[in-house]
C-alpha cells in the first residue's frame, strides 16, 4: 500500500487527521474482523460478555454459561490486570489463561483477554481468540507493534484521555505491522464530571465510523462504573451504530473481585440482551447469536 506523503495522513475530517490505512477512503468496504469464526463488522452485532477478571474455575465457567445461553458470542475475561493500585488483586495471570481456555472448551464460545507487556503476547496470542489492549496501554508503541506482528484479532480500547484521532493513529501502528484485524472500542473517556467513572463518548461510534473502514464496538461498563446505567447505555450504543459491545458479566456481582459495581447479573444481562435483539432490528441488523451447534 502506497503512502500518500511522509507523515501518512491521507485525509483530514473535521480537524481529525486519519492515517492512511485506517482511513475509510483507502478501503471503502468495511473491514470485517473474524474472532474465531464470530465476524465483527456491518451485518451482525457481535456481543462480547464476561467477567472482569477471571477469579476462578467456577465463577469463570458458570458465568461463561450463562453468556452463551444469553446469546453473547464471545467471552471476556481479564487474567493480567492492569489494577490502578498494585494492592488490588492482580489477576490469576497464565493459571487465568488456561481457565479461559477450558471455558472455551466447555462453552464453544471463543476468547478475548488482555494483553498488557510485549513480553506476555506471544503466550496470549497461542492461546486467546483475540487480544486485548486496554486503555492505559493504547499509548504503548512497542505493545502495539507486537500485537500487530501477530495473526490474532486485536481489540483496541481508547485511551481514557486519548482523542479519536490519536485512537486511529494507534490502531495504525497495529495496521502497518501486516494486522487489519483491529476492532476499536469506545470505552469512555475522562471528563470534570465524576458522578460516572468515564464519560461514555456516544459521539465517538458514528465519528469512528466515519473516517475508518474498522469495526466499533462500545464497553458501557467502563464507560459508566454503575450496574444500573449499563443497560441504557448498551441499548444508546446499538442504536448509535455500534458493531457490537463488550460488557462485564458475574455470577454474583457484589462478591467480584474486581469491577462488581459496573457487573451485570446473569439475570440483567438477559434481559438486556432481548431488548438489544429489538433495537438491532428495528435499525435493520442482528445479534450474532453463537452457532446452534455450540448451545
Ligand atoms: C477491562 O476491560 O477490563 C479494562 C481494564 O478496561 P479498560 O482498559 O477500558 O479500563
Ligand atoms: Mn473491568
Amino acid at each position: 500500500m502506497m503512502i500518500s506523503n511522509q507523515s501518512g495522513i491521507s485525509g483530514t475530517t473535521g480537524g481529525c487527521s486519519v492515517p492512511i490505512r485506517v482511513n475509510r477512503n483507502t478501503r471503502t468496504d468495511p473491514t470485517m474482523v473474524n474472532v474465531a469464526g464470530i465476524m465483527f463488522g456491518p451485518n451482525e452485532i457481535g456481543i462480547i460478555a464476561g467477567p472482569c477478571a477471571v477469579e476462578s474455575k467456577e465463577q469463570l465457567i458458570e458465568t461463561a454459561k450463562k453468556v452463551r445461553n444469553s446469546g453473547g458470542a464471545v467471552l471476556r475475561g481479564g487474567a493480567f490486570k492492569p489494577r490502578s493500585s498494585p494492592y488490588s488483586f492482580q489477576g490469576l495471570g497464565e493459571e487465568g489463561v488456561k481457565l479461559l481456555c477450558e471455558a472455551r472448551k466447555e462453552t464453544g464460545l471463543p476468547f478475548v483477554t488482555e494483553v498488557m507487556d510485549t513480553r506476555q503476547v506471544e503466550y496470549i496470542a497461542e492461546h486467546a481468540d483475540m487480544l486485548q489492549v486496554g486503555s492505559r496501554n493504547m499509548h504503548n508503541y512497542p505493545l502495539l507493534k507486537e500485537v500487530g506482528m501477530t495473526k490474532k484479532p486485536v481489540l483496541l480500547k481508547r485511551g481514557m484521555m486519548a482523542t479519536i484521532e490519536e485512537l486511529l493513529h494507534s490502531a495504525e501502528y497495529i495496521l502497518n505491522q501486516g494486522n487489519d484485524q483491529v476492532i476499536l472500542c469506545e470505552r469512555g473517556i475522562r471528563t470534570f464530571e465524576t458522578s460516572t467513572r468515564n464519560t461514555l463518548d456516544l459521539n465517538a461510534v458514528p465519528m469512528l465510523k466515519h473516517l475508518s473502514h474498522l469495526p466499533v464496538i462500545v464497553d458501557p461498563s467502563h464507560g459508566t462504573g454503575h450496574r444500573w446505567m449499563v443497560p441504557a447505555m448498551a441499548r444508546a450504543a446499538i442504536a448509535a451504530g455500534a458493531d457490537g459491545l463488550i460488557m462485564e458479566i458475574h455470577y454474583n456481582p457484589d462478591k467480584a473481585l474486581c469491577d462488581g459495581h459496573q457487573s451485570l447479573s446473569p439475570e440483567e444481562f438477559d434481559r438486556l440482551m432481548n431488548d438489544l435483539v429489538k433495537i438491532a432490528r428495528s435499525i435493520g441488523r442482528e445479534i450474532l447469536l453463537p452457532q446452534p451447534s455450540i448451545i
